[in-house]
């Protein structure tokens, strides 16, 4: 009797989990907006209706509604791994329809001052490299580095030259169009267009990030845009990465946390503007 009660219940389970797949209650598949720490994804999922925090591992995730529209704030934590496994997370559990990621950065030209935000037209990997041979004794000279795209070979990334390019991700066409047109602008700072680098190194030699402006074209530089693009390039999920600049030291601008929540405002209204037209 017993175990026929439990196999009833099973069947329950395994019906109403085929009937309601998660993330697409009324056939809308959410928006996933992502924020490595509390102070650059807090003001964003105050914003949220009906919510909902679920705890996956170490990853907290508030689901709720914009608008009526299922959106999705996502704690990434810190770093490219961490960014990484948030991403497919969240693709697995949710299927969104499009992913942004969000948060502070550090300004890799002086032209950049804090609260300017950069939507990324590509998102670029500025921690994989394969370093020239150097007899004992012989230094270290990161300028001296060869980039890898750890995505370009089956084979060995260190021998085949097709890996020896920077690993880099379009940010996506719609979602792009749609930040640039979003009416509303920041009270400080400008909205510019660029490219992301991401690792998880915190750069603050000039000619180091001097080298990647020049070979890579990088605007800002911080830990998480470009391995969250991989894996959401990977899913074929749409995916858009927008920084504020926090800190520059090619100018001497110190840190400012509060950037993270002017770059929250911002993104709230992106994220109206693409439910707007994802639900049109
Ligand atoms: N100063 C912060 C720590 C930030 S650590 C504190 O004390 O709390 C780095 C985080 O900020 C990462 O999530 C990264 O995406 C972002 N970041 C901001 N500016 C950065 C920079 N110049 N280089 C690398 N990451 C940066």
């Amino acid at each position: 009797m017993a175990r026929r009660i439990v196999l009833l219940i099973l069947i329950f389970f395994t019906y109403s989990l085929m009937a309601f797949p998660q993330g697409s209650s009324n056939g809308a598949r959410p928006v996933v907006v992502q924020g490595a720490m509390k102070s650059e994804t807090e003001k964003l999922a105050s914003h949220l209706d009906n919510v909902a925090v679920e705890q996956v591992g170490g990853w907290t995730f508030w689901r709720g509604r914009v608008n009526g529209y299922p959106v999705i704030v996502s704690r990434t934590l810190k770093g490219v791994a961490n960014a990484a496994a948030a991403t497919a997370i969240a693709i697995e559990r949710y299927n969104p329809i499009a992913i942004i990621n969000q948060g502070t950065a550090g300004g890799h030209e002086p032209g950049l001052h804090l609260y300017d935000i950069v939507l990324g037209t590509r998102a670029v990997s500025i921690g994989a490299f394969k370093s020239p041979y150097r007899k004992a004794g012989a230094g270290s000279n990161t300028l001296d580095w060869i980039p890898l795209n750890l995505m370009a070979t089956d084979g060995s990334a260190g021998n085949d030259p097709n890996a020896r390019k920077v690993a880099q991700f379009s940010g996506d066409t719609l979602l792009l169009a749609i930040a640039r047109r979003a009416a509303w602008r920041p009270a400080r700072g400008r909205v510019v267009e660029g490219v992301i680098g991401s690792s998880d190194v915190w750069n603050d030699e000039i000619d180091r990030i001097d080298w990647f402006h020049n070979r890579y074209g990088t605007s800002v530089e911080e830990m998480e845009t470009a391995s969250a693009a991989q894996i959401a390039d990977l899913f074929h999920v749409p995916f858009l990465g927008i920084r504020i600049v926090s800190d520059n030291t090619t100018n001497g601008d110190a840190y400012d946390q509060r950037t993270g929540e002017a770059c929250q405002d911002y993104v709230y209204q992106v994220v109206m503007a693409y439910i707007t037209t994802a639900t049109r």
